[in-house]
């Protein structure tokens, strides 16, 4: 729905728009699971696995492997679209894909999760679907470091001469080619978004807000990967965070939350429920999305605002962590309402971003800042003294520091995200304001009409 709403803010051919929007290509098998049951019986399990390529305009294709009982073939299918798009929007030159296997992850032995997801990795393997230059996989819901950490050494163990073996998956551990940085860049890059959002004035006036992320007063559903880095980049830029939800409750303060402390203490219970330190403690876990609050991040899984709850919302902003947070019933009703809906294709879109700048890493096999660090520093150094000596002020240790510090990985990784968003915003709002669309169609605007040329500069299409 939010595809063919752009598609019509736009001229081109019809038929290379449904071409565009279809998913290309969806390789759904089953994985025998061995285990011993309760009665000490061994038994297997059917496991249902899926990967789905949207599109193959710009190849490798991208996108995270879910674990979850909810997966689907559609669930798979939606989420590599949306990839496709988010990929675009910024820039990253992947075409879609997204993953999942139908497991849950909290119900087995980390030895089962591994065997499945070696097992899962094999039978892309085997099929020739996956490839540091054909697709690459990343973290998503219920996966994380440690399951790219197998899937990119069982590909090696396939492919022992392929020197860019560790460029088949993203997200992996610093130690296993992975990039300082891709940790937390969702929640950064949902971070930066909400930023360029804030800052301008216009956007602002229209829900009554001052321009700025100092004193916003912000709510954040799930404190996994993406809600926790996000609520601590808001929290250390001087917002307040008034409410955190999770799984099985949320918990709320006016006066504001601290989040590493909430986050200790779900990881030490397993539950949010009984968090001493806040206002309130809410059993109906649901009912964060409708607290009082200038932002509401949802950052856990799709199909939280839907036309049950939508005109309950109390936020002024919405900003899509997850992908596919708020149904295309509810954003209508709280496009009517005037709420800002900084949309997931282009809020969430830091994750993959830095995942570019990790493959990157791995076939340039070269850290960055290893070869320019020392040098930047020493010309920083030379010019200092000269402003120095010109001035005939003294630095502090301190500044003198901060100005001849020479960029590391994680600059580089914070640098280039920064701009990225930066540039995707600017495409963004200009395409809203001269087509008096949402942001939104905005932001499935400027994809399609990147995906577009791709295809007619290529020549395929006729
Ligand atoms: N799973 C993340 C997403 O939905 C990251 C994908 C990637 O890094 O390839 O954007």
């Amino acid at each position: 729905m939010y595809f063919d709403k752009a598609a019509n803010s736009t001229l081109h051919e019809p038929g290379l728009l449904q071409f565009i929007k279809e998913v290309d290509s969806v390789y759904e098998f089953i994985i025998p699971h061995e285990r011993i049951d309760k009665n000490g019986k061994k038994v297997v399990q059917t496991i249902r696995a899926y990967r789905a390529q949207h599109s193959h305009h710009r190849l490798p294709t991208k996108g995270g492997i879910r674990y979850d009982t909810m997966v689907n073939r559609n669930e798979v299918m939606a989420l590599a679209s949306l990839m496709t798009f988010k990929c675009a929007c910024v820039d990253v030159p992947f075409g879609g894909a997204k993953g999942g296997i139908c497991i849950d992850p909290a119900a087995h032995t980390v030895e089962e999760i591994e065997r499945v997801t070696r097992r899962f990795a094999a039978e892309l393997i085997q099929r020739g679907v996956i490839g540091p230059a054909i697709d690459v996989p990343a973290p998503d819901y219920g996966t994380g470091p440690r399951e790219m950490s197998w899937i990119a050494h069982t590909y090696q163990t396939f492919h022992p001469n392929d020197i860019n073996a560790f460029g088949v998956v993203t997200g992996k551990p610093v130690s296993q080619n992975g990039i300082r940085g891709r940790a937390e860049a969702t929640g950064l890059g949902v971070f930066y978004s909400v930023r360029e959002a804030c800052a301008d004035a216009e956007l602002m006036k229209s829900v009554g807000l001052k321009t700025g992320i100092e004193g916003k007063r912000v709510v954040v559903q799930g404190l996994g990967n993406v809600g926790y880095h996000a609520a601590k980049f808001f929290e250390e830029n001087g917002a307040i965070i008034v409410g955190i939800g999770e799984r099985d409750g949320a918990v709320y303060d006016p006066n504001g939350l601290d989040v590493t402390d909430v986050k200790t203490y779900v990881q030490a219970k397993k539950t949010i429920l009984g968090y001493p330190r806040c206002k309130k403690v809410l059993e109906n876990a649901q009912q964060i999305l409708e607290a009082d609050c200038d932002i509401l991040v949802p950052a856990a899984l799709e199909g939280q605002i839907t036309l049950k709850n939508a005109s309950k919302i109390q936020a002024k902003i919405i900003a899509e962590g997850a992908n596919g947070p708020t149904t295309p019933g509810a954003s209508e009703i709280l496009e009517k309402q005037g709420v800002i809906i900084i949309p997931d294709l282009f809020c969430n879109a830091g994750g993959v971003t830095v995942s570019y700048f990790e493959w990157l890493k791995n076939l340039g096999h070269v850290q960055f800042g290893r070869l320019t660090k020392k040098a930047e520093e020493k010309g920083k150094r030379e010019m200092v003294r000269h402003l120095q000596l010109l001035t005939g002020r003294e630095l502090k240790e301190s500044e003198y520091q901060t100005l001849t510090h020479g960029s590391s990985e994680r600059d580089f990784v914070y640098s280039g995200l920064e701009g990225t968003v930066h540039e995707a915003w600017e495409n963004i709002i200009k395409i809203s304001r001269e087509k008096n669309v949402n942001l939104r169609t905005a932001a499935y605007v400027s994809a399609i009409d990147k995906i577009t040329l791709s295809y007619n500069e290529l020549g395929i299409w006729p």
